[in-house]
């Protein structure tokens, strides 16, 4: 068996950003719990292993005490959300990545200028509620070409669309061409909102995948991009999965133990359960490991303010937590076997 590690995978510098904000936070205010509004990101394990540290998840902010801490998960919130932590008094950090911030600024200018939003994505993905909640009045959801008809248009020369950051680029093209067909004046947003990642991520597997039998895509179920890696792999003719970790591989997969296996992973996915897969597999198949560079990522994302403030006021300079997303080390120890580096650009 050969396995085909595609870089990039796994964590995006939103997602390792909002991790370390969840980290931060537990150090910084020893003692007290540390409530995350909604998941953090979308991956079981991260969420798991937080709630072994104390953290505690919450669907509404009515369920945090007044006075206490919050953290915005990764993925955004409407300013009804924020509203609502002011009321309680809450003491708020904002992990909202910096690329879905980006669209709630689009979404918030262009209602002012009195444009229609066509927002595409997924109406109950938490992502597009926030940026709906910017401007719900001026704001339709798009899910596929089959909502054009039921859209209500004021003005067919004051449409804006805008994207959800995770859309599989394929799905999207189609339901942005639809669009456009449909009102040729349709304004595009002044830069893509499918953020670098998700682009990223999907290209590996578009362009890996032809040469593979089977990928598995390590993800949780909710998560939209991990979804979306599976569903470009069989846009390209291979089969994909999404399993959450080692547990969820199914042998009957590999019926002669000899296949070649594109391993990706989601956004939120972490390292350790890519590592946990490859070992499997290794031991199992006795396969080799091949890096397949596709793009070099190197982005950051800084701290939100108001950790920043409370690192300063103790006595850390924030720049010393900053941590950057890097290609992992493929070790025999944890992978099960060194890698050969093929391939990349
Ligand atoms: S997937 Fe993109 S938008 Fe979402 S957290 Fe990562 S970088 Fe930000």
């Amino acid at each position: 068996m050969r396995l085909l590690l595609a870089n990039p995978r796994g964590f995006c510098a939103g997602v390792q950003m909002a991790i370390d904000v969840v980290d931060q936070a537990l150090e910084l205010f020893p003692g007290r719990t540390i409530y995350v509004y909604h998941e953090i990101v979308h991956n079981k394990h991260v969420v798991e292993r937080f709630r072994d540290q104390g953290v505690v998840f919450v669907e509404s902010v009515a369920e945090v005490p007044e006075g206490e801490i919050v953290v915005f998960s990764a993925h955004g919130i409407s300013p009804a959300v924020r509203a609502d932590a002011d009321a309680r008094s809450l003491t708020t950090i904002d992990a909202t990545c910096p690329l879905v911030t980006k669209v709630h600024s689009e979404a918030v200018r262009y209602a002012r200028q009195g444009f229609q939003i066509l927002l595409v994505g997924h109406r109950d993905h938490q992502e597009v509620v926030g940026t709906r909640g910017e401007a719900p009045d001026a704001t339709q959801v798009v899910e596929s070409p089959d909502d054009i008809p039921r859209l209500d248009i004021r003005d067919p020369d004051k449409l804006v669309y805008l994207t959800q950051t995770t859309l599989s680029t394929d799905d999207a093209g189609v339901i942005i061409d639809a669009l456009k067909a449909a009102f040729p004046n349709l304004k595009s947003p002044p830069s893509e909102d499918i953020c670098y990642a998700t682009t990223n991520r999907q290209h590996a597997v578009r362009q890996l995948a032809p040469e593979c039998d089977l990928v598995l895509v390590v993800g949780s179920q909710n998560s939209s991009n991990s979804k979306r890696l599976t569903e470009i792999a069989a846009n390209v003719g291979t089969p994909g999965k999404l399993i959450d970790d080692v547990t969820e591989i199914d042998w009957a997969w590999f019926p002669t133990g000899d296949e070649t296996v594109l391993i990706s992973a989601g956004a939120s996915a972490p390292e350790d359960l890519v590592a946990g897969v490859c070992r499997a597999l290794v031991e199992r198949f006795a396969a080799t490991i091949e890096v397949r560079d596709v793009f070099k990522e190197d982005v950051a994302f800084a701290q939100p303010s108001t950790l920043r403030k409370v690192m300063r006021e103790r006595g850390i300079d924030p720049a010393s937590r900053q941590i950057r997303v890097r290609p992992p080390t493929i070790t025999r120890e944890a992978y099960g076997t060194v890698a050969l580096t093929i391939g990349g650009r």
